[in-house]
């Protein structure tokens, strides 16, 4: 499942004890394997190596710059949503011919941007967005490179606010528009057509639902690829889930080849992929010590020094994380694992078994590599968690521990 394993009663990353980085880097503190983030582009190109795609990491699930850069080194590009993320994907070194940007909200200002900067191409949301790229393209005299995104209508079964390919999501366009938007976005200046993009859902545990978008877009492909000779590029997205719960199985890249592979290669055009949190999710834990153990008469809390600022997954998703004991220990108590923060959303895991810990203890939530860190604040004032690298048997610090100074660094009195 992951690189985070007990040795001798006490949880590791790879060769580096948790609870020494811990008492190095303070608490709340993520930790990475870089290890783990090596194997999972490893498997996940080796399944797709039949039809050679450009794997773009997807950089809103993990942005740090060393994240970023460790795939880079593994030849990777980006999937960014955001002018921010274009700065880091180019900060940490990115070859913009292997960035694609997607996102229903892009502005001008982010358009030019990224034209200016010469990447691949935009995965575009509707005809408003083709027609602002080419006037941005139009006043820059740019070539704007486009890929619609189609909303296949497929369930990716995972939680509604994970899911992105139902005609009741805002996201892409509905396959019975798209032969008209195609049309309209080849007629606009400085616009040129390089393929298709699907991205129907985050954290799909079965290859099912993508194989059925594929299916449906397909013939639409054979079209549009015979209208538009620069039409060469299928992008499908991200979207493959990890194993949270010990009895969840994970959908591995290699089923996942398995379902998608034969349609790819009818389609003979160049596969894009866009994988975040299959690469990045259990690539990281967050660490945190326990307040105090709390009892009323109705239940158990464990007040830890994380919370749902520092990783807002089980608050916003109702996401399940394990939660480990940095010092092995079978035994249980029923309860809430909560944080400091005053809302009662404030949990990282809500009536269940959690480890039996006393004062002191430490604690790790696991999976929490993907949208952890990228989704925390600075609610009640909380300075984020600093976030180290492991790699075999050495750590480094990748971001530091915010101080109170950081946090009023903008604001004037
Ligand atoms: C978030 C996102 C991804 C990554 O999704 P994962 O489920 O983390 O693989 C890929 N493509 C687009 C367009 C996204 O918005």
């Amino acid at each position: 499942m992951n690189n985070f394993i007990y040795k001798d009663q006490e949880l590791y990353a790879d060769d580096v004890s948790i609870r020494e980085l811990a008492e190095q880097y303070g608490t709340p503190l993520y930790v990475y394997s870089k290890n783990h983030l090596k194997t999972q582009f490893e498997e996940l190109t080796n399944a797709m190596a039949e039809v050679d795609p450009l794997i773009c990491y997807s950089v809103k699930a993990n942005s740090n710059a060393s994240v970023i850069k460790t795939f880079l080194e593994l030849g990777s590009g980006l999937d960014i949503v955001s002018g921010g993320e274009l700065f880091r994907a180019l900060r940490a070194g990115a070859d913009p011919q292997k960035i694609v940007y997607a996102g229903v909200g892009k502005t001008e200002e982010e358009i030019k941007y990224a034209l200016k900067e010469n990447i691949l191409f935009f995965t575009v949301e509707s005809e408003a967005e083709a027609k602002r790229i080419s006037d941005c393209a139009s006043e820059l005299d740019l070539t704007g490179r486009i890929a619609f995104r189609i909303n296949p209508d497929v369930d990716p079964k995972t939680h509604k606010y994970i899911s992105t390919g139902k005609k009741e999501n805002k996201f892409g366009l509905d396959i019975e528009r798209t032969i008209t938007a195609y049309e309209t976005a080849s007629s606009l200046p400085n616009i040129e057509i390089a393929g298709i993009h699907m991205h129907i859902g985050s954290q799909l545990l079965s290859a099912k639902p993508f194989e059925e978008a594929l299916t449906k877009v397909k013939e639409l492909c054979v079209e549009l690829k015979d209208k538009y000779p620069t039409f060469k590029h299928i992008d499908i997205g991200g979207g493959i889930g990890i194993q949270y719960k010990p009895e969840q199985e994970a959908l591995s890249p290699k089923v996942y080849a398995e379902h998608v592979i034969p349609i790819l290669k009818t389609l003979d055009l160049k596969v894009v992929m866009e994988p975040g949190r299959n690469l990045a999710g259990n690539a990281g834990i967050l660490v945190s010590t326990v307040q105090y153990v709390k009892d009323n008469p109705f239940k158990k809390f464990i007040v830890i020094d994380a919370a749902m600022n520092d990783l807002i997954r089980p608050a916003l998703y109702q996401a399940h994380h394990e939660i480990l004991p940095i010092a092995e220990n079978s035994e249980t108590v029923f309860g809430d694992l909560v944080g400091p923060i005053c809302e009662s959303g404030d949990f990282l895991a809500a009536d269940r078994d959690l480890p039996a810990v006393k004062q002191g203890d430490l604690l790790a939530a696991m999976s929490a590599g993907a949208y952890g860190f990228t989704m925390s604040s600075n609610y009640n004032s909380r300075p984020r968690p600093a976030e180290v690298m492991v790699d075999n048997d050495k750590a480094f610090i990748i971001c530091e521990r915010e101080t109170f100074e950081d946090i009023i660094r903008k604001e004037t009195l």
